[in-house]
């Protein structure tokens, strides 16, 4: 049975890793094929490697609650090469007025799980702590529609928590407009707080109640601790490039089609037609794309042109970073946690930028500050990277006092790289899955779809692994 896989991102990876495994499973010897347009596999996932530095062009951490990334890497024999954040530095800030201030402690992405640190913060007015307050009762919305994530921070919290905390904490994730992106799709677990307690405030208070009970030592060793869940996040010794190369290493010697473009897809009976640039048509049984849905939906449209028009219509923004390196006495702040993010109501470039020699041991060479800007569409359209160099380095300046030229900067940019998941999207998925079943040996995965972050490819690519085997 041969089985081709399009896209050598982690999501075709994982596809033909699971494939792989399955085959050996049952002691056949896999005929795989894995093509991918670009030279390089990892999709947008790049780690440089180079005079004591660890570059991360793209993603530099996965989140460990959800399970299947971590799975794979400790598959794949990558215990020891896990990292942690570094605990003494776990904080974030976020700019206010052209200032960077800390996130209160217990600021989960949307809303306060704590007051005492709520009440000293400089970030919100007494009228909009009082209404983040409101949050406790104020009746839960009834009926199951999907509402934008930003109606639901406003409905709940008020728009100050929107506009100086989920916008900004939002958009350094998903480089997306909150207006715009589905609750359901994206962070559904504050849609269950509401549900399930009426008030996503109270929901969090009870789940550090519980938690101190559990667990006392974790709950002490989250004080301090602000911003992102930081204790769930992972990377690897040498960057996120180790978990894609591990992959690539496991396949069958000669599987990798590297620089072949798949152009249209067709189906004779029950067998694939796939042709490739260069190489021409190749007959298959099973098919995987493991593509952004824009370039999955010219492949499927002669086959199905609602589901390529479904395809279609989620967008995909540009993301880009850009890494600079400085002398510690160079930088007048401390660098006391491991980043900030920025409100679009601050007229910045960057939508944050992290420090990288903070968040993560041995990123840098000693008495190195290394950033790490991070950049969305807006930034990146247009601009070419003198002048997106120019731009990082004014916001650096006014920001964390940076007047010295950087050792050496390095832009990474990803076009069409962030699927947005809109209101209704996963009304559309569903479409979509429903469309795909319709052709056996044919199976659909990437960011697209059930989740844009690293464990949720994984889980898309290993389950249509599965699906076409079945
Ligand atoms: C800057 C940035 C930072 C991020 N940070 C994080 C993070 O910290 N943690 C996290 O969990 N997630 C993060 N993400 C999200 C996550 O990295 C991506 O969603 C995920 O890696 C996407 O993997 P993929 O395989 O689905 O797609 P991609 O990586 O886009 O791979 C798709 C591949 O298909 C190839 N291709 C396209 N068309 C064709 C064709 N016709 N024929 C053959 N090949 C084709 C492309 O060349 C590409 O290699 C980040 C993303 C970006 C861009």
């Amino acid at each position: 049975m041969k089985c081709v896989v399009v896209g050598g991102g982690v999501s075709g990876l994982a596809a033909a890793h699971r494939l792989t495994e399955l085959a050996q499973e049952t002691g056949e010897a896999p005929d795989l094929l894995l093509v991918e347009a670009g030279g390089h596999l990892g999709g947008v996932i790049e780690t440089e490697l180079r005079d004591g530095y660890v570059l991360e062009g793209g993603p530099d951490s996965m989140i460990t609650d959800k399970p299947w990334g971590l799975a794979l890497a400790r598959r794949l024999g990558l215990d020891s090469e896990l990292i942690g954040t570094q605990e003494q530095h776990r904080r974030s800030f976020v700019v206010h007025q052209g200032r960077l201030e800390p996130v209160p402690e217990g600021f989960q992405l949307l809303a306060p799980s704590r007051f005492g640190p709520l009440v000293g913060t400089r970030i919100f007015s007494w009228a909009g702590k009082g209404r983040m307050a409101l949050d406790l009762i104020l009746p839960r919305r009834d009926g199951d529609d999907d509402e934008s994530l930003g109606s639901f921070v406003t409905r709940r919290l008020g728009r100050e928590a929107l506009e100086r905390m989920a916008q900004p904490m939002i958009a350094g994730i998903y480089g997306a407009d909150p207006m715009k992106l589905s609750l359901q799709a994206t962070l559904p677990r504050f849609l269950d707080m509401e549900r399930q307690h009426g008030s996503v405030i109270r929901a969090m208070l009870r789940a550090r109640a519980r938690q101190a009970k559990s667990a006392p030592h974790n709950a002490n060793s989250q004080t301090g601790v602000s911003g992102a869940r930081y204790g769930l996040f992972v990377s690897f010794r040498n960057g996120m490039q180790t978990l894609t190369d591990a992959l690539a290493q496991r396949l069958p010697a000669g599987a990798v089609r590297l620089r072949t473009r798949a152009t249209d897809l067709t189906r004779s009976g029950d067998r694939w037609n796939l042709t490739l640039e260069p190489g021409g048509v190749l007959e298959a049984d099973r098919v995987i794309l493991a593509l952004p849905a824009y370039q999955s939906a010219s492949l499927v449209r002669p086959l199905d042109a609602e589901l390529a028009d479904h395809l279609a219509c989620i967008p995909y923004a540009a993301s880009g970073t850009m890494s600079l390196a400085y002398r510690e006495e160079q930088v007048p702040h401390p660098l006391d946690g491991f980043g900030f993010v920025t409100p679009s109501r601050e007229g910045l470039t960057i939508l944050g930028c992290t420090f990288t020699h903070r968040k993560y041991a041995h990123r840098a060479p000693a008495g190195i500050a290394l950033l790490r800007a991070f950049l969305g569409e807006q930034a990146l359209t247009g601009r070419d990277d003198a002048e997106l160099d120019r731009l990082v380095r004014e916001d650096l300046r006014r920001l964390l006092g940076i007047t010295a030229a950087p050792l050496w900067t390095k832009i990474a940019r990803h076009p069409r790289s962030m699927a947005q998941y809109d209101v209704g999207h996963l009304v559309r998925v569903a479409e979509m899955e429903r469309r795909v079943a319709a052709f056996p040996g044919l199976a659909l995965c990437g960011n697209g779809f059930r989740g844009i972050g690293i464990p949720d490819c994984v889980r898309a690519g290993e389950a249509a692994a599965e699906a076409i085997r079945a």
